[in-house]
């Protein structure tokens, strides 16, 4: 296992003012683990474009390294350029660069714009000044129509310009690996940082995994699904995803990308198993 994997969090933005207050609790107890950075997913379609921009401003005003996530989803080039500019005069370095998915009832408004065209256009626009990332889907990504269309497609984004992947979150760390070795048969060698998602209320993860084709193994879902107690669900998960973790890094994995949903103890209890520091 690396000495100090790469840290990331990522966050929603919160709809609320007391989602906002929480979530600003939250960045700060997870800043003692020294995250590379935090990012903050964009509603394609529009539907997040100040909440997104106000909370990354707002915390790179704070001097932390934040990643806004952003998609064309139906804007125009001319909207997509004004939010770089803004990103680039607070001082944002990276970006997560995405074709999205409109929310559901607008998915006729516009036609979505691919990942790989969205890096060119950012590089086209600014040059060197952001380090893109952009989403891998170890489990394929569902509308793929093959696995080795999605890893072609995958290379593309490196192509245009990427620097690093995210990977949508798995419970099945052969999936990755297998992934990895396919990526680098592809001569993909830019790292490609594991998605996690703690597991703390199993219906909605079921429910989020049909749509996003994570899959959720066969004994996992069993053993969840006969729990009565939360706080079962919660123990089962912290040791499930604690041991994923621990099997990524120690199989080479380039670090970690934890999917927060905006609260401190799923992610927090991890980390701290793993034997993180906190500072
Ligand atoms: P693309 O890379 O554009 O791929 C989309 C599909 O089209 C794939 O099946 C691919 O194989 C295929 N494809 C790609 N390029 C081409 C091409 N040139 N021609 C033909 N086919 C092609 N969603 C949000 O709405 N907001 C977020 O903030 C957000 N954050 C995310 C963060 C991470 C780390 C991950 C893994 C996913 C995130 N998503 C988010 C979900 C993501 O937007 C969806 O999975 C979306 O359906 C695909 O986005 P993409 O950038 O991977 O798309």
């Amino acid at each position: 296992m690396t000495d100090t994997p790469r840290i990331s969090f990522e966050f929603f933005p919160p709809k609320t003012p007391e989602g906002r207050e929480k979530l600003y609790k939250t960045r700060e107890t997870l800043q003692a683990f020294e995250p590379e950075f935090f990012s903050v997913t964009y509603g394609a379609g529009g539907t997040t474009r100040d909440t997104t921009a106000n909370i990354v401003t707002d915390m790179r005003g704070d001097g932390i390294s934040i990643a806004p996530h952003l998609s064309f989803g139906g804007d125009n080039e001319d909207t997509v350029l004004e939010l770089l500019n803004r990103y680039k005069e607070a001082g944002v370095n990276r970006i997560v660069a995405l074709r999205g998915d409109m929310p559901s009832g607008m998915g006729a408004v516009a036609q979505l714009v691919y990942a790989n065209e969205l890096v060119a256009f950012i590089r086209r626009h600014t040059d060197d000044q952001f380090h893109l990332e952009v989403a891998a889907y170890p489990e394929i990504h569902p509308e793929s129509e093959s696995y080795d269309d999605d890893i072609f497609y995958l290379k593309g984004k490196f192509e245009a310009g990427a620097d690093s992947a995210l990977t949508q979150y798995f419970y099945n760390p052969d999936a990755y690996f297998y992934f990895i070795d396919q990526c680098q048969k592809a001569d993909i060698d830019a790292p490609i940082v594991p998605g996690i998602m703690p597991i703390t209320n199993f219906a909605n993860l079921a429910r989020f995994s049909r749509n996003c084709g994570a899959e959720i193994p066969r004994w996992l879902r069993q053993r969840m699904e006969s729990f009565r107690d939360p706080e079962d669900i919660k123990k089962l998960g912290l040791e499930v995803v604690t041991d994923l973790c621990k099997t990524l890094l120690e199989g080479g994995a380039p670090g970690l990308h934890f999917y927060t949903m905006n609260q401190v103890s799923p992610t927090a209890d991890i980390l701290r198993a793993l034997d993180i520091p906190e500072a």
